[in-house]
């Protein structure tokens, strides 16, 4: 199976044009940056695995992406968490309930590190492929160049000379290998850092060992923007791309990445921009419940 091709719209916002690339279509259940990521484990042959070790949040889009994986390769899925909160394990929803639907063994793990435990208590064998958290890893790099090549043959059939690429940042990534695979091509990637901010960003590129690193957006802000936490802003900027693209952006990371691209749109008023739809729409189920209980 080979998903790519994703469309590429264009839209107004804030009295500005761009292009978005709908990433979030890639397939219904494997679909966004994760699927980007984990690709070249869809295509290739495993014929000794059987079970698919991970661990995150119990609400990442990892972990929804990882058990849609599992299925379409017949495997297992195990996925260590440190904790299940009890209002998720009595009303499962989002990607929690999408993974469990799809018969996700979720593993709580409070005595060590789900890492650690992994590592040392489960000790992987050869029946199983054990991925990074969110992806983190080498093996996500040809899932991405190929998301680079469809941008570069579509820049190519638009005659755009120089193009700004544009998408947030949790670990990083998906924005580094694009920033790779798309320097040679006259197109600068711009991202900002969701979780734990510009140095810690940096800190995650240096661990994939790739020279050429994306450029780092910030918002006119004092304080840092934190992961997971409810910002009134954030909730505005989602509302007013849903109203004005008829698209709905992902909550954690698009408001952020939208807040900072206002900023540089100031100084780059002309610049084609084109915006990497990244997916994590389940994600929104309860990051929304918890802005409504929150601001309205
Ligand atoms: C995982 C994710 C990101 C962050 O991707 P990285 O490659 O870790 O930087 C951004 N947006 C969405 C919707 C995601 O699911």
């Amino acid at each position: 199976m080979k998903l790519a091709n994703t469309p590429i719209t264009q839209h107004t916002f804030n009295g500005h044009s761009f292009y978005l690339k709908r990433d979030d279509l890639l397939h219904p259940e494997f679909s966004g940056n994760k699927a980007r990521k984990f690709m070249a484990l869809l295509e290739d042959d495993f014929p000794n695995v059987t079970t698919l070790i991970g661990y995150g949040s119990p609400q990442a889009n990892s972990l929804y992406s990882l058990a849609a994986l599992a299925k379409l390769k017949g495997w297992q899925l195990e996925f260590y968490v440190s904790h299940i909160p009890n209002w998720l394990k009595q009303n499962p929803t989002g990607n929690y309930q999408a993974a469990l639907s799809l018969n996700a063994k979720l593993i709580e793990v409070s005595e060590l590190h789900p890492n650690d435990y992994i590592q040392q208590i489960r000790q992987p064998d050869e029946r199983c492929l054990f991925v990074e958290e969110g992806g983190r890893s080498p093996i996500a790099e040809r899932g991405i160049k190929q998301l680079a090549q469809e941008i570069i043959d579509w820049k190519n059939s638009q005659n755009i000379s120089s193009l700004a690429v544009t998408l947030p940042s949790g670990t990083g990534t998906t924005a580094l290998y694009l920033t790779k695979h798309l320097a040679l091509h006259n197109v600068e990637v711009l991202t900002c850092a969701c979780v734990g901010g510009k140095d810690y960003l940096t800190l995650q590129f240096d661990s994939l060992n790739e020279p050429l690193h994306p450029a780092i957006l910030t918002a006119d802000e004092k304080s840092k923007h934190q992961f997971g936490k409810l910002y009134a802003q954030d909730y505005q900027m989602w509302q007013a791309l849903k109203q004005q693209t008829k698209v709905e952006f992902d909550l954690l990371y698009d408001p952020y990445m939208w807040q900072c691209l206002q900023y540089w749109r100031k100084e780059n008023p002309n610049q084609p921009l084109l915006y990497i739809h990244q997916g994590g729409l389940l994600g929104n189920v309860s990051m929304e419940k918890r802005y409504q209980r929150k601001f309205t």
